[in-house]
């Protein structure tokens, strides 16, 4: 009999993380760098998987939707047009005493919440990093690391449409990394310094555009569900007041209820024709889609769906983990969606002394290499092999015991319920394909 314990704390999410390879601090063995993480061997799966089905339901399923890939640094007028240069800032507050920083908003009262010392007063503090083209570093040379992957589709809205042809609605989407100099990077990869995009910039025609925000709020809330995660750790809110950005009609957050509290995944703005129009301006290009039904020239509004790929792995390993006690011992388990999972199938021989077992474990995971990631092990027992992919959320395991040399059959075992089939050898990639849903 198994028992589910208790919700996880995120304790044992970093302890996890480092233990089995999914994220390790950047420059540790310096003593490791703030706001900034590296992922190991299974974390670089794991990511790379959610920007894949990402990819392939956004773009690659869909006929209205097209990629780009543009560059980090931009001409530095993008960041006064886009308004990144007045206005993409936070009020900061600094302790007299300790000579720490902190939000304005992120204090309760008047007095430093680490020492108690008196603060100043709020100053602004812009979240972009700067850097400097080539090799004199004076004003005409700086420009800064993208602070969202956004602009690189506005600006580049009349080449895509002029390659493309696309008749509105239609979108640009683009994965990459941004860049921000948060002040208080915390709660592990959830607010960094430097993280990863994905975002849809969808162009409609004015007066379609709500409709079109309602249509993109249900399908990214959706989308999350779709992947595995619990429905009711899952919710939308939307933006009020001085919250809303200023480029913004309307924006809804898809909130996800980390062990720290319900925070932000995936922003969903109405951006208006703002950033089309600011561009033309500071361009001073013309910016416009030709309507061939009625011959106007019209300034398309822009629905953002935005999510962070960073945030969005870090919620699916929350939701996939999982603590059970099993015959009175603890089981770790990642529950991961099949698509998410860093490896579908580990292959072990049951004796690693046998030299006829491990040749026929070796020779069933190079055939399935082609066609899944696919883990041989044959380092510890059976049973710390089986615990070891259970906490990386590895859907099954395949044993090649004595009796496989009699029967030519293996043992799946299903990572879930622990219920083990027996299967001939020359059909275990058809089942595997068949229970991963891999076509
Ligand atoms: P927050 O309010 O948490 O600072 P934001 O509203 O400024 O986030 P957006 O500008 O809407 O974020 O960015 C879109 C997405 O990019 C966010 O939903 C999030 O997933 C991701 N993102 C933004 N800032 C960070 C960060 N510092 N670290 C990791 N991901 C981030």
């Amino acid at each position: 009999m198994s028992e589910e314990m208790t919700t996880v704390d995120m304790g044992a999410i970093v302890s996890l993380c480092k233990r089995r390879g999914f994220i390790f601090q950047s420059s540790e063995i310096y003593g490791g760098v703030s706001g900034s993480w590296d992922y190991g061997p299974f974390g670089v799966e794991l990511k790379r998987n959610i920007k894949n089905v990402w990819w392939r339901d956004m773009v690659q399923r869909r006929d209205e939707i097209i990629g780009l890939d543009a560059g980090i640094l931009m001409h530095p007028r993008v960041w006064e047009a886009s308004g990144h240069v007045e206005g993409f800032a936070d009020p900061l507050v600094d302790c007299k005493s300790c000579k720490k920083r902190f939000r304005a908003d992120h204090v309760q009262d008047d007095r430093c919440p680490e020492c108690g010392g008196e603060l100043t007063e709020p100053r602004m503090f812009n979240l972009m990093l700067k850097t400097f083209l080539g090799p004199v570093e004076d004003e005409a040379s700086m420009t800064y690391l993208r602070p969202e992957t956004a602009q690189g589709m506005f600006v580049n809205f009349a080449n895509v449409l002029d390659v493309s042809r696309k008749k509105l609605p239609f979108g640009i989407a683009q994965i990459g990394k941004a860049f921000r100099n948060e002040i208080t990077p915390r709660n592990f990869t959830f607010r960094t310094r430097e993280f990863e995009q994905m975002e849809i910039e969808y162009f409609v025609k004015p007066g379609t555009d709500e409709e079109w925000h309602e249509r993109w709020v249900k399908e990214r809330f959706e989308w999350y569900i779709q992947y595995g995660m619990r429905r009711e750790y899952v919710r939308l809110r939307q933006h009020e007041g001085a919250e809303l950005a200023h480029y913004a009609k309307a924006t809804y957050d898809v909130e996800y209820l980390f062990p720290f509290g319900w925070a932000e995944l995936e922003g969903i703005s109405n951006r208006t024709d703002f950033d089309l129009r600011q561009h033309a301006l500071y361009s001073g290009r013309e910016i416009a889609y030709f309507d061939e039904d009625t011959g106007e020239r019209i300034v398309p509004y822009i629905i953002e769906p935005s999510g962070g790929v960073d945030r969005a792995a870090l919620a699916f390993l929350v939701d996939a983990y999982h603590e059970q006690r099993v015959r009175g011992r603890k089981r770790v388990v990642l529950r991961f969606h099949p698509d998410l999972a860093p490896i579908k199938v580990a292959v072990f021989p049951l004796l690693r002394n046998r030299p006829e077992l491990v040749a026929l474990a070796k020779e069933i995971a190079s055939e399935l290499r082609p066609h899944m990631m696919t883990l041989y092990d044959d380092t510890a027992s059976i049973g710390r092999l089986y615990r070891r992919q259970d906490e990386i959320g590895t859907p099954f395991c395949i044993t090649v015991d004595v009796q496989t040399l009699e029967d030519n059959a293996v043992t799946i075992r299903d990572r879930d319920n622990m219920e083990q089939i027996r299967v001939a050898v020359p059909e275990v990639k058809d089942t595997l394909l068949e229970k991963l849903s891999i076509c």
